[in-house]
């Protein structure tokens, strides 16, 4: 009898009982909204600006409605105009493209690498030929790029670097965290990420003037003094009666809920890698399947892992699909339509004729992904694994892998399909 997992891949922790109570409380007093507070009171929202900040080592944090929200002020804050060019990653989550297309912006998409980074040449080429003035940059699936090399590149080309830090909360590269490398920064609360408030999204940055006009865009009412983590009213000055209103403010409640789990995220950041090495380690016993060593500048955050089947590109769909069988929901990369979430360049047709990052594609059509939820133990992810494992060497047979693979491993027996 084959193996089977029954817990979901979809299922997050409780939140836990202190918040609850902290929740209830807030919803008893009714005051709901940011800035609604009594005399002398700090909202919560104000509150979560003012620890995000200090857990992030920025300068500046906006608590507001989502990662997307968040990056598409970035944007407009940093001051790209209608019709400018935005470097990005070819692979990322639809919130990025949607928000540059959000903000006015036109992207220019570049390569990714093979372990999922951006194609740090391909940026180089695009920057000089394109003159673009922005790069919004995903740390995509956790995958930080050599960060020394990109903030290089940015300087010598004055780009603005945004980052899109949805899978780097808690994350450094040489020490700093991950967020701290650009201009401004973008998180976010969303259930799948690293806190969850259901909805949520937080915006850091040293620079006060981008502060300032990403805290006016937010909704501020011009009560911009009550926030947690803001310039000073000079900055204010400057900038708000120049700048408009896109609501897109944080609420209390939601703000409770993530205070809360600002408090475990370290600890959180520890049992997630904890889970990632059991299916690291057990993955790449298997030699059906290849997993990328991680560089040791990087502190990842292992929430979810990635891995490339060594099968033909045919065997992809019957591999999800026994996995499923068995429990195991397999992301890939690699299918004609979107299935559930879009990740891939040449599914965002609103932005006109596909741009060709023939790189890209042949990296995410071997590419499987696998999301690690804390609901899973150490046993669990033993025994993913196990399953994945096992479903890949079975296929092998039926799909031997041809081409690229073969070159990248030249002591494994070369076999045709
Ligand atoms: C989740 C996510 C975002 C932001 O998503 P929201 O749903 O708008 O909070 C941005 N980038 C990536 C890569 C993501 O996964």
């Amino acid at each position: 009898m084959k193996s089977i997992f029954t817990k979901p891949f979809t299922q997050q922790e409780a939140i836990d009982e202190a918040t609850i109570e902290r929740v209830s409380e807030l919803l008893r007093g009714g005051r709901l909204h940011r800035y609604n507070t009594l005399e002398g009171e700090i909202s919560e929202a104000a509150l979560l600006e003012k620890e995000y900040a200090a857990y992030q080592e920025a300068r500046y944090c906006l608590a507001c409605s989502s990662g997307g929200y968040a990056l598409a002020v970035a944007l407009r804050a940093a001051g790209l105009s209608p019709g400018d060019t935005v470097l990005a990653n070819a692979y990322t989550l639809a919130p990025v493209p949607g928000a540059i297309h959000n903000a006015g912006g036109v992207p220019l998409f570049v390569e990714i690498d093979d372990a999922w980074h951006i194609d740090i040449d391909d940026l180089q080429h695009k920057a000089e030929a394109s003159g673009a003035r922005f790069l919004m940059l995903s740390h995509m699936r956790g995958h930080i790029a050599d960060m020394e090399r990109i903030v290089a590149i940015c300087k010598t080309h004055q780009i603005t670097m945004i980052e899109d830090c949805a899978h780097t909360m808690g994350a450094r590269w040489s020490g700093v965290r991950s967020g701290n490398f650009g201009h401004v920064a973008a998180f976010s609360a969303q259930t799948y990420k690293h806190i969850n408030s259901g909805e949520g999204g937080l915006l850091t940055t040293d620079d006060p003037v981008i502060a300032a006009r990403a805290i006016i865009m937010s909704g501020s009412y011009m009560l911009y003094q009550s926030h947690g983590a803001a310039p000073d009213e000079s900055v204010f000055a400057q900038v708000k009666l120049e700048t408009p209103n896109y609501s897109g403010r944080m609420d209390n409640m939601r703000a409770t809920i993530l205070r809360g789990q600002l408090q475990n995220l370290d600890d959180n950041v520890r049992r997630w890698n904890e889970r990632y090495k059991v299916l690291e380690t057990r993955l790449s016993r298997s030699s059906a399947i290849d997993v990328t060593n991680r560089r040791q500048n990087e502190e990842f955050v292992g929430s979810s892992i990635q891995f490339r089947p060594r099968l033909a590109v045919s065997g992809f769909e019957p591999l999800i699909s026994n996995c499923l069988a068995r429990g195991v929901d397999i992301k890939w990369f690699g299918a004609e339509h979107p299935r559930a979430f879009t990740s891939r360049y040449d599914s965002w047709r609103y932005l006109g004729k596909p741009q060709a990052l023939p790189q890209t594609l042949e990296v995410l059509s071997r590419t499987c992904d696998i999301r690690v939820p804390l609901t899973f133990d150490l046993a669990d992810c033993r025994l993913v694994a196990d399953i994945v494992a096992e479903e890949v060497e079975a296929l092998q047979g039926d799909f031997a892998m041809t081409q690229q693979g073969d070159l990248e491993s030249p002591s494994k027996p070369k076999s045709q399909n």
